[in-house]
């Protein structure tokens, strides 16, 4: 009686995922190799705490299964495997559509020019609000055989805005120092974005990482978590601070 009331209290707040979903999520993202074992028990863990406290809902006419909902679960606790789930506070809803999906956009220039219109995108994350992904996107496909991963960069935005803008800093834990973390990063990309300019064959991610400091951040967890060896190879200084902040088990090949 009190072993059951002890399961039924660890699962109360938890959308279970059954064991063959499980294990072909597992087979589906196999960077997750990377993962002791005790770390993969707590992935699902998280994974069924996201499915419980975050609504998946499907967009544009998309249908989610319990499967699509439980692989987007895993790969958006990936960041926070040992930061803990209170780092998506503040925010709810994850909008999946089947591809990408149209947003409005604005920005200013240089000039103080404001520019409006829409463009197409496969993922956004909005401060307080839901993150959107496109099921294209976070079900692998393409991107993820390029090394990256629609869902770890959207969520890694989400971690980025619990201080404030997606800038590219977000909150450090205590004993690590802004100072180090703004000069490793800024050395990087200021270093990626020449690199970029001059048509560079040996970028170590996506070189979508030059659109700003933001998205320098949330391409290279992307990288971090899929395949770090070459974030740490390049710029060791981003890999170790990005350590610091992730926290990945020794075990891991990191
Ligand atoms: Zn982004």
């Amino acid at each position: 009686m009190i072993a059951s009331l002890a399961t039924w209290w660890r699962r109360r707040g938890r959308v279970p995922i059954p064991d063959p979903l499980w294990s072909a999520i597992l087979r589906s993202l196999p960077w997750l190799r990377h993962l002791g074992s005790d770390e993969l028990l707590r992935l699902r863990e998280l994974a069924e705490q996201f499915l419980k406290r975050k609504d998946l809902v499907g967009a544009g006419g998309l249908e989610l299964s319990d499967e699509m909902r439980a692989s987007i679960a895993v790969q958006a606790c990936v960041p926070i495997l040992h930061l803990g789930l209170d780092w998506y506070r503040g925010w709810y809803s994850v909008v999946v559509y089947p591809d990408d999906f149209v947003a409005p956009f604005e920005y200013t220039d240089e000039a103080g020019v404001v520019h409006s219109g829409e463009r197409a995108l496969s993922g956004e994350a909005w401060p307080d609000g839901p993150v959107v992904l496109s099921w294209h996107g976070a079900r692998g496909g393409a991107w993820e055989s390029l090394g990256g991963n629609l869902v770890i960069h959207e969520f890694a935005h989400k971690l980025d805005m619990q201080n404030g803008d997606a800038n590219g800093l977000p909150p450090l834990h205590p004993g690590m120092s802004v100072a180090a973390w703004r000069d490793a990063f800024s050395a990087a990309y200021e270093d990626f974005c020449r690199r970029v300019d001059h048509a560079d064959d040996w970028l170590p991610f996506d070189d979508y990482a030059a659109e700003d400091p933001g998205e320098f951040f949330a391409v290279a967890s992307e990288w971090f978590f899929t395949d770090p060896h070459a974030i740490r190879a390049q710029y060791p200084a981003v890999h170790e601070q990005l350590r610091a902040f992730y926290r990945p088990r020794a075990r891991s090949t990191r």
